[in-house]
């Protein structure tokens, strides 16, 4: 027991010496395993170019950014993809709560700010007012 506690340790060491100065493994890099896996998953099934150029891009990608020593780089893609992924959450969850309630209230963008308005379907023209930036607009609810 006591040998294979040594040799983990000096496995660890080697590992910590060769990760030293290097980017190592983030978000992006998880969520790139992730895909991964649904690719090979999918290219059971599927026979598509994009599918498998995908699964062999993926491990790679994620490698060469593990091992980038370029860490300024890699931490502003996290950011930039992060950013993409909140923005894609954000749109689903309004597109589905627009479905939902797409019987009692309407949607609108504001012309001046482009925020959504929220406006209770009720027939008739009405002057809606942004609650952001506070412009006036008409609307016209059939
Ligand atoms: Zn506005």
């Amino acid at each position: 027991m006591q040998k294979y506690l040594q040799y983990y340790a000096k496995l660890r060491e080697k590992y910590e010496k060769l990760m030293e100065g290097r980017h190592g493994f983030d978000t992006l890099g998880r969520d790139l395993l992730i895909l991964w896996f649904i690719t090979g998953f999918l290219n059971g099934f599927i026979r598509s170019r994009i599918i498998t150029l995908l699964s062999l891009l993926c491990p790679l990608t994620v490698l060469l950014r593990m091992f980038s020593t370029n860490s300024v780089k890699r931490s502003k893609e996290t950011r930039k993809y992060l950013e993409l992924k909140e923005n894609a959450a954000e749109f689903f969850k309004l597109s589905y709560r627009k479905f939902q309630e797409r019987k009692t209230h309407k949607y609108y963008r504001c012309k001046n700010c482009s925020a959504n308005i929220r406006v209770k379907r009720v027939k008739g023209e009405h002057t809606v007012v942004c609650p952001k930036c506070g412009k006036e607009f008409r609307v016209k609810i059939r």
